[in-house]
């Protein structure tokens, strides 16, 4: 058993850097604002894993309409949008980030009117890529319908098994394809040096933030999948700016710094678990306090690791940046997903796993083919799964859900007496 040496109660200690990424993250949204109101900039819309690269590299400001969903859920309103999309034509069964971002909109409401927007920033363009679902190119399409501007995608093969050059050339080849549209909203010319900036620049930020959620492998772990889900803000966001790089390089030091006195993210971590899916973000907080009171760290994550590209090379961007965004996990095939899962239980010195089957989104929910049997029988980790949804509270039952986590942890105590 590992104590916290800083505190005997149960009560979460919050990060230091927590005022620095409110710092990073409000500049992120000034510079939006008032390229939104000054039309200085243009503005792209850009899926989360989308070529943000390309973008920033051709001055864009660019703005992530996920990044808003999260914020909707966060806000715990996006119960009071969804029906509003539905009643436009979008099924419930669908992403809950769409549903709630598109029933928003169509309410004239947005939690960045706290922050002085008159809306959310009117996009020049929308570029997506379907590495992660579907829903982004129908998603980003309603915008583009509704604001008479262009949206260009990348099509991303899915399930992918083997990536080989084949799927590495065409997702490259689409990025060159996408220039000529982007150049003509942006005003200039594609400019390889800055590209290659920019590559550079992510791939930093990338790897500053694998060194973050890498901190979670000492035990006790010094950041918990709850932070990590707020601190993630600056890798979704300004992937490719020097922001990011800034931001990763304090957390890092808090991080390495609680390691050196000792100090855990929960305040006494006794088990130590995988969160496999989406995070529930209405009940991040209720969860992030359970979780502690169970003296349980869930200390790695698949939707943390989602934003770790590595294999970013300024040298070689358009091949490289084809590589990092086929290779993530969300866009492989199971049997590769479970060497992944596998290899990240043994690194994090997991004993469990939680599955989150998010009502709306399936490519985020991994335990719907027998996935959760298979790595059970290759790893013996137990595991719970649980039902919800990111965004929808009406898919989550809190009583059930929390009867079941302290029932698995009791399970876990039991296996380690
Ligand atoms: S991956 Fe899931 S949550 Fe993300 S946009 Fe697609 S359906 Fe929505």
């Amino acid at each position: 058993m590992n104590q916290n040496t800083t505190t005997d109660k149960k009560e979460l200690v919050k990060l230091r850097s927590a005022n620095d990424l409110r710092l990073t993250m409000d500049g992120y949204f000034a510079r939006l604002k008032e390229a939104a109101e000054t039309r200085s900039r243009k503005v792209a819309w850009c899926t989360s894993v989308g070529p943000a690269e390309l973008l920033y590299s051709m001055g864009f400001e660019v703005y992530f309409p996920e990044n808003h969903g999260a914020m909707l859920g966060a806000g715990k309103n996006a119960d009071k949008y969804i029906p509003t999309a539905v009643a436009h034509g979008y099924s419930p069964d669908i992403c809950s980030y769409l549903t709630s971002d598109i029933g928003a909109f169509l309410q004239n409401e947005t939690p960045l009117q706290k922050m002085g927007f008159t809306s959310v920033p009117r996009p020049d363009i929308l570029v997506y890529n379907t590495n992660q679902c579907r829903e982004v190119e129908d998603w980003f399409c309603f915008y583009g319908r509704h604001f008479h501007v262009p949206v260009v995608g990348i099509h991303t093969p899915l399930c992918i098994g083997e990536l080989n050059p084949e799927i590495i050339k065409g997702v490259s080849d689409q990025y060159h394809r996408i220039i000529p549209e982007i150049e003509k909203v942006s005003g200039r010319k594609f400019d390889m040096d800055a590209f290659r900036e920019t590559v550079g620049l992510s791939h930093d930020g990338c790897v500053l933030w694998k060194q973050v959620l890498q901190k979670a492998k000492h035990l006790p772990s010094p950041i918990n999948f709850f932070d990590a889900a707020i601190h993630m803000g600056p890798i979704v966001v300004m992937r490719g700016t020097t922001h990011a790089v800034e931001y990763y390089k304090i957390l890092l030091a808090e991080l390495e710094g609680r390691i050196a006195t000792n100090v855990s993210a929960v305040p006494v971590e006794r088990f130590r678990i995988y969160w496999e899916g989406m995070p529930l973000w209405y009940r991040l907080s209720s969860m992030a306090k359970l979780f502690a009171k169970l003296d349980t760290c869930i200390v790695a994550s698949t939707y943390c690791n989602s934003w770790v590209f590595d294999d970013l090379d300024p040298a070689d961007p358009f091949e490289s940046s084809a590589l990092a965004y086929s290779k993530l996990f969300i866009v492989r095939s199971d049997s590769v997903k479970e060497n992944v899962l596998e290899k990240l239980m043994k690194e994090f010195t997991v004993q469990g796993i939680i599955y989150h089957e998010s009502k709306t989104c399936a490519r985020n929910s991994n335990n719907r083919f027998g996935l959760q049997n298979r790595l059970f029988k290759t790893t013996g980790i137990p595991f719970l799964e649980i039902n919800g949804d990111l965004n929808d509270p009406r898919c989550y039952s809190e009583e059930q859900s929390i009867i079941a986590i302290e029932t698995f942890i009791e399970q876990l105590a039991g296996q380690t007496k």
